[in-house]
């Protein structure tokens, strides 16, 4: 039997193409990956603000009503500092009365401080939307042309991989063989080109008596990596 080294150039060629167009068929998923990834940080930023608002709000609305409760007392003792007789009983109240005040006058620079707080956190809340929105789009850009890509790359794959079978059917039954029992675990590392010097894969020496037997064109394997061996396109064959 004879090796038709052509024909396994072409095999080989073939089953590079595939295993790199898996490979790119194997990130592109990432990618998408990547982009969701991206989109629920925003998601989380979002997330955040909103209950930082929250609870600011619920801050605010409990000291406007400890405002008014305080206010209300005020006015109580008010009414009842008009009611006493003693003067003692009278700067007794009224000192309560001015330290009430105090608290009061503290207690709606803290409420001013947080309605603040809250206009940023709104405008914040606001940002951070359009932030999420731009990063949704964006996902659903890269989702699309992903999508497209992998269905290329995939069509791709199959053409190849159609006009593979097609070569593989001419090999000679020996060698088919051999080939079927590796290809499926090894992919493109079932061959190796040689320059009748060393093996192309792992750069083992090539013996006087492969050479001779390649030369042939006899059906080898490299003693070392095992990969079936042909010879390079325009080596210069020996004799
Ligand atoms: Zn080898």
């Amino acid at each position: 039997m004879q090796v038709d080294y052509p024909l396994i150039r072409t095999i080989h060629r073939l089953l590079k193409q595939i295993a790199d167009l898996d490979e790119r068929l194997e990130k592109g998923p990432r990618q998408i990956v990547i982009a969701q990834r991206a989109e629920k940080a925003f998601v989380a930023d979002m997330e955040t603000v909103k209950d930082s608002r929250i609870k600011s709000k619920m801050s605010a609305d409990d000291k406007q009503l400890q405002l008014a409760e305080r206010e209300a007392r005020i006015e109580d003792l008010k009414i009842k500092r008009n009611g006493v007789s003693s003067n003692k009983e009278f700067q007794l109240l009224t000192d309560q009365i001015a330290a009430d005040e105090q608290a009061n006058s503290v207690l709606s620079d803290e409420i001013l401080e947080l309605l603040e707080k809250i206009d940023g956190l709104d405008a914040d809340v606001v940002k951070a939307q359009e932030n999420l929105e731009k990063s949704h789009q964006e996902t659903k850009k890269v989702e699309e042309r992903i999508n497209q890509e992998m269905a290329n790359l995939q069509s791709e794959s199959d053409r190849v991989a159609n006009e593979l079978k097609m070569h593989e059917s001419q090999l000679p039954a020996e060698l088919k063989n051999e080939y079927q029992r590796v290809v499926g675990k090894r992919g493109e590392e079932t061959l190796a080109e040689t320059d009748l010097q060393t093996c192309g894969r792992c750069f083992q020496m090539i013996s006087p008596q492969t050479r001779s037997e390649l030369v042939m064109q006899q059906f080898v394997l490299c003693k070392s990596c095992g990969s079936i061996l042909y010879i390079k396109e325009n080596t210069p064959l020996p004799g």
